[in-house]
């Protein structure tokens, strides 16, 4: 996830107070586990103690956890008026301050495969 403000005043003055968790992670949109091998590929992910799995409006999503290097002490942006397209559409009240970012998360193997067990893919 990333930390935008955009030309919203008031998203800005918020993002201002926050201690920008969106800027803690990198996530990356990845294809719905259909085979043994993809959910061997993901278990095997999620041995790494930064990396989750989630679901959100029926997408898949690997995450790390690892800050921005242009996150400042003060959590603002280093490089605001040349950060990222994902930066810019990421902003408040849609990101993860105000509410779960998931609607599924697996964070160990053994809680994947306990989703597993209960599901059909
Ligand atoms: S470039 Fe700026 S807004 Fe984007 S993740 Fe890094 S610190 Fe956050
Ligand atoms: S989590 Fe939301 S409010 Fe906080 S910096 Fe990121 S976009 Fe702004």
């Amino acid at each position: 996830m990333a930390k935008a403000k955009n030309n919203n005043k008031n998203n800005a003055d918020i993002c201002k107070t926050c201690n920008a968790p969106c800027c803690r992670d990198i996530t990356m949109l990845i294809t719905k586990p259909r085979s043994k091998a993809d959910v061997n590929e993901l278990t095997q992910y999620l041995h790494f103690d930064t990396a989750r799995v989630f679901i959100r409006n029926n997408k898949w999503y690997l995450t790390f956890d690892g800050k921005c290097i242009y996150l400042s002490k003060n959590n603002l942006c280093k490089k605001y008026t040349k950060r990222p397209a994902r930066c810019r559409r990421h902003t408040p009240p849609d990101c993860e301050r105000f509410a779960d970012f998931y609607d599924v998360l697996f964070s160990t193997p053994e809680e994947f495969e306990d989703y597993l067990s209960k599901i059909k893919l």
